[in-house]
């Protein structure tokens, strides 16, 4: 046996199967709104025992089945990994998970529209109810001021610490040159926030251009607040449609 080996980590206990399902559906759901591509991924905590969390292998979005999901500790150590391969950044999601005890749900994305505010002064702003969740404020973490120059990779505990730190206890998390997190208290709200963090900042591009430096009218925080309550509850039928036109595409 190899002397420097760790061993896995125990396993919190197997997941009902209906929640490996959708929890594999997340992932075909952020491919088909295109929050994700080749790359990016989401998380679940186990919901009997919040110190693991399941996501997929290392694998496109679009192609994950329940069968791919393993299980890790909020180290990011895979319980029952195999000889399979872990995601390189899966750190963002133990860490996040580790210093938000509400957050019950992780996803992580490079999508297009969203990278250009971690690039400029101008902030995200909340441009639409359904992005209520924007309007407490939108941290942009750039990984160069504790690390220096990197492969911008959020590839081990330290960096995912200060990537939970700036995200703080918001809702969205901008990386610099790289991409964004989103989190909340379910899986269907995290998923709900993801592509409407992608849907908000191309709303936003269009408002600028037509605001011509005026300032924009988006929802305020307290407005922010009213509106993400009911989002929490009416993003179900988003949730719903979504997973049924995956299923169908997948024939599940
Ligand atoms: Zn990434």
């Amino acid at each position: 046996m190899n002397p420097v080996s760790v061993p896995a980590p125990i396993s919190g206990g197997a997941l009902a199967p209906e929640l490996l399902a959708d929890l594999a559906a997340a992932s075909r759901i952020l491919a088909a709104q295109g929050v994700v591509d080749g790359f990016g991924h989401v998380s679940m905590r186990h919901p009997a025992a919040p110190n693991r969390y399941w996501m997929s292998r290392s694998l496109a979005p679009a192609l994950v089945t329940a069968d791919d999901l393993l299980e890790y500790d909020l180290d990011s150590q895979p319980c029952n990994a195999g000889d399979r391969k872990s995601f390189l950044e899966r750190y963002i999601h133990g860490e996040v998970y580790k210093a938000r005890p509400d957050v019950m749900a992780v996803v992580h994305s490079h999508s297009p529209s969203v990278v250009p505010f971690g690039l400029v002064r101008a902030k995200m702003q909340a441009m639409f109810h359904n992005a209520a969740f924007l309007a407490a404020g939108v941290p942009v973490f750039d990984i160069r001021d504790r690390f220096g120059a990197t492969d911008m990779l959020v590839g081990n505990t330290e960096k995912g610490e200060a990537l939970a730190e700036t995200l703080g206890t918001k809702d969205v998390v901008l990386m610099r040159a790289h991409g964004s997190v989103a989190c909340g208290p379910s899986l269907q709200t995290t998923v709900f926030r993801a592509v409407y963090t992608e849907v908000n900042a191309r709303i936003q591009h269009w408002a600028a251009a037509l605001a011509a430096g005026e300032p924009l009218a988006g929802l305020d925080e307290e407005e922010g607040v009213l509106a993400d309550s009911v989002n929490q509850g009416a993003g179900v039928r988003a949730w719903d449609l979504w997973r049924a036109q995956v299923r169908a595409q997948a024939g599940w």
